[in-house]
């Protein structure tokens, strides 16, 4: 004997239970089978509702009772033929009348006991399983219904009946052997009590009545036919990367099951493990899947972990007080108080000095379990050695489930690791005696980026996600964009990263995408975004709360810069192009630096010195390493650079800065490289990297732009320029006079920075500095004569972007 159950979702229209007939006849031929059927999908809940409604005095509920006639009057006349249909039509009709004589009675009364509610939403399961039955029989197959009423005897527990397994298992052989047939079909969820009254077996609980008719009839199998492929490594409405688990052990997926995964409903594993009978969860709609064996003993497979779950809806009651210590007897009398009340507690810690007890219970319990525990303790609260419960809301549990983690080290340090590396408090945790389960209790605002950390930490070390929000799509953020675009593929193959852009952002427009943007045609999936405002992206980076995020900033903009602590305090990373932040004051770049230790982020800006060139990972390098960095010596502007290569006097100077502004390489408002300030926060940053604390107002800067062209508009720049062209031939031929070229060069020594333009000879290690390269020249203890020198091109979208790109690259190491 085989037993089936078929789910809500398998029985929910005419063409799914046509579907699960064909299940049905294809093992007729293997033998006798039992088939236990839930009610059609969503039928339950409509009938909660009438009852609800009815109970409020609202009318309203004999509409909804009309739909829900209709919906099996229709489903009915869909799977019959017109020759069968009428004797189950008129029992549809039958039942919903009953259904509606009770209803009116709840909205007479306007009461509805558990009894009541139970009676009113056992008419989903009597009339989905009367509906299959009578199909079956419309194919000619040997069916019986049996009346799981009759059969399953329960105590008078409303809603959640505790079964009388001696009774039930009985009857249940009694009932089978009546009949000769070779289908039998029952209704799941619903029993009744000794005086014969509907009980019902908890929500979910057609698995149960399954395993209840499986293990009474000592079944060779009980098959859970659902919409899933099986019991998987995560709620797969959450983790799009989880896989069904080929094989579990009965406690472990009792133990799943129980931290919340829905594919079975938690009692359903002990009534058949205790009989040894395999359980195979299935999916209806891809029946060639393999599905979920559950089994006795370890299963196969070297998994250390077979399933992440969680749970909603938790509450953490914490007892403390110094009156505790040593005194036996009082978590006896906290969970007596809590039993008494039937409060379940789904979670217990201790501290080892017993100065505090935590419990985790279900929210709707909070105000019983506050008042019994109170009155419990009247006496030492009142006295003081035992503070007033504390209570806290909004939280979930998340639990590791595997029965392998028992001999293996270092779980728990990777999953408290994974979550700590992504911004996810624990409140508490326990670990199981049977050591099968760590759970840990997170606020519900997380849960879902925790199950998501785990799920990536234990079954997708493969694979790493970073999910990253760029702000600034200008010249560089387009070509960084365009790289990622190109790259992405490379990335997951080769790195197993799968580099995800989950916002957008210019000052125009926003855009986010949770899966990942189509890199394809962003502008216009941008020009089609919400209008765009800073603090709005902010708000929704943090509340996204996605795993591994990645802030990248690509603007020049002081506003920005001020926003990366609120996302380094979440664990967000921070890649700033924006020279803004590390070169503001010192205090400000040092507790970015600090915040983004303390929350393990990171926070990068490779690109504000040199652009692409590696710079300040080289000097990072140098420094871990242990060597120390005596002087720098560099030239650091590619526009600077630029200009004085290609100024010779044959053209307005002006001429030359515009071509360098044209070509891309100047800040916005190019004063800022013409003046020195960009080189002054370039080689600031240097020394605050070098171990120094530097104010911009620390470095000279012997500049050479005459002060008038400081005044007004970037245009107003230009044309003083023009004014000026007499002062910047003058400087040109006093260098040439003396075979020199000028260079802007940044200097740093022993602590202290400058700035300026100086005459360089042949014969210097900056002279043969081409176009708008930049170079640095690193003097340290293992390079105290040779410097080491970083050269090559220093400004240009491409060779900045493709910095920003290695920068988000860093971040996952
Ligand atoms: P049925 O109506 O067939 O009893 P349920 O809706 O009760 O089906 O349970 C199946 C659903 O459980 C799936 O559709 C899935 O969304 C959800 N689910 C939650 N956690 C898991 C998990 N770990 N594995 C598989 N499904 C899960
Ligand atoms: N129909 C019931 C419910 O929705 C029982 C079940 O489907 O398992 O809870
Ligand atoms: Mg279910």
């Amino acid at each position: 004997m085989k037993v089936l159950k078929f789910g809500g979702t398998s029985v929910a229209n005419a063409a799914n239970i046509k579907q699960s007939g064909k299940i049905i006849l294809k093992n007729a031929a293997a033998g006798k089978q039992l088939v236990v059927v839930s009610a059609l999908g969503g039928i339950t809940d409509q009938l909660i509702m009438i009852g609800q409604m009815a109970s409020n005095g609202n009318e309203e509920y004999k509409t909804v009772l009309e739909t829900i006639e209709k919906r099996h009057l229709d489903t009915a006349r869909e799977l019959l033929p017109v020759t069968n249909q009428s004797g189950c039509l008129s029992m549809i009709k039958q039942h919903c009348n009953e259904l509606e004589d009770i209803c009116e009675g709840v909205f007479r009364l306007q009461e509805l006991s558990l009894r009541t509610k139970d009676r009113i939403i056992s008419f989903g399961e009597l009339l989905s399983s009367k509906i299959i039955s009578a199909f079956l029989f419309s194919l000619d197959e040997h069916e019986a219904w049996i009346d799981s009423r009759e059969v399953i005897k329960t105590n008078s527990s409303f809603g959640y009946a505790a079964v009388d397994f001696n009774t039930t298992n009985q009857l249940i052989n009694e009932a089978v052997k009546q009949s000769d047939a070779l289908i039998y079909i029952a209704p799941g969820f619903i029993s009744s009590n000794a005086e014969g009254q509907t009980t019902t077996l908890g929500r979910g609980g057609s698995d149960y009545t399954a395993a209840i008719f499986a293990a009474a009839l000592q079944a060779d199998v009980l098959e859970i036919w659902t919409d899933v492929s099986g019991m998987m490594t995560a709620d797969p409405r959450w983790v799009s990367n989880a896989r069904p688990i080929a094989h579990i052990s009965y406690q472990e997926a009792m133990e799943l099951s129980h931290f919340g995964a829905k594919v079975i409903y938690p009692p359903t594993i002990q009534p058949v493990m205790n009989k040894k009978i395999p359980v195979w969860v299935k999916n209806t709609f891809a029946p060639d899947d393999y599905g979920t064996l559950i089994e006795t003993g370890y299963a196969n497979g070297n998994d250390m972990i077979r399933g992440i779950s969680s749970i909603n809806h938790i509450t953490l009651l914490s007892l403390e007080g110094s009156g505790m210590v040593g005194i036996p007897g009082f978590s006896k009398r906290l969970f007596e108080a809590l039993a008494h009340e039937h409060v379940n507690v789904i979670l217990i810690t201790q501290s080892s000095s017993e100065h505090s007890i935590c419990v985790a219970i279900n929210t709707a319990d909070t105000d019983k379990a506050k008042d019994a525990v109170d009155r419990a303790f009247e006496g030492e609260i009142s006295n003081g050695r035992v503070e007033p419960l504390v209570i806290e809301t909004d939280l979930s549990i998340i639990a590791l489930v595997g029965d392998k983690m028992k001999s293996h080290p270092g779980i728990s340090g990777n999953m408290f690791s994974a979550l700590g590396r992504n911004g996810i408090n624990i409140r508490a945790i326990a670990q199981g005696s049977s050591e099968r389960n760590i759970s840990a209790v997170i606020a519900t605002s997380d849960v879902k980026k925790g199950v998501n950390v785990l799920h990536e930490a234990f079954f997708e070390a493969v694979y790493k996600q970073l999910n990253v929000f760029i702000a600034g799509l200008g010249n560089v953020g387009s070509k960084l964009l365009d790289q990622i675009a190109q790259q992405q593929q490379y990335l997951l193959d080769n790195m197993k990263l799968q580099l995800r852009i989950t916002g957008i952002a210019n000052s125009r427009k926003m855009l986010f995408a949770d899966e990942g943007l189509n890199l394809s045609n962003w502008k216009e999936q941008l020009d089609n975004g919400e209008k765009s405002n800073l603090n709005g992206f902010v708000s929704s980076i943090i509340k996204r709360n996605l795993r591994n995020s990645v802030f990248v900033d690509v603007t020049a903009n002081a506003d920005v810069a001020s926003v990366y602590d609120q996302l380094l305090v979440k664990s967000i990373s921070v890649v700033a192009c924006n020279k803004i932040a590390a070169s503001s004051l010192f205090d400000n770049y040092k507790k970015l630096k600090s915040l983004a230790g303390e929350y393990n982020a990171s926070f990068l800006f490779e690109t504000n010195v040199g652009a692409g060139l590696p710079v300040i990972g080289t000097l990072n390098d140098l420094i871990k390493s242990g060597d120390k960095i005596n002087r720098i010596e560099a030239v650091l502007s590619g526009t600077l650079n630029f200009v004085f290569n290609n100024y010779n006097g044959s053209q307005p100077f002006t001429k030359v800065v515009k071509q360098a502004q044209d070509e891309g390489y100047t800040e916005p408002d190019p004063r800022l490289d013409l003046g020195g300030t960009d080189v002054m926060r370039k080689i600031m940053i240097l020394a605050r990297e070098a171990g120094n604390q530097i104010e911009m107002e620390d470095i000279a800067n012997n500049g050479f732009l005459p002060a008038s062209c400081f005044n007004g508009t970037v245009d107003d720049f230009y044309k003083e320029m023009e004014n000026h062209e007499g002062h910047f031939k003058a400087l040109y031929d006093a260098a040439a006079a003396k075979n020199c070229k000028l260079k802007f060069v940044a200097t740093y020594n022993e602590g202290k920075a400058a700035v300026g333009l100086q005459h360089i000879s042949p014969e210097h290690n900056l002279y043969h500095l081409y176009g708008k390269d930049n170079i640095v020249l690193f003097y340290t203890n293992r390079y105290p004569e040779q410097p080491l020198v970083v050269k090559g091109a220093g400004a240009g979208a491409d060779v900045t972007a493709s910095g920003v790109f290695a920068d988000i690259i860093r971040v996952t190491a």
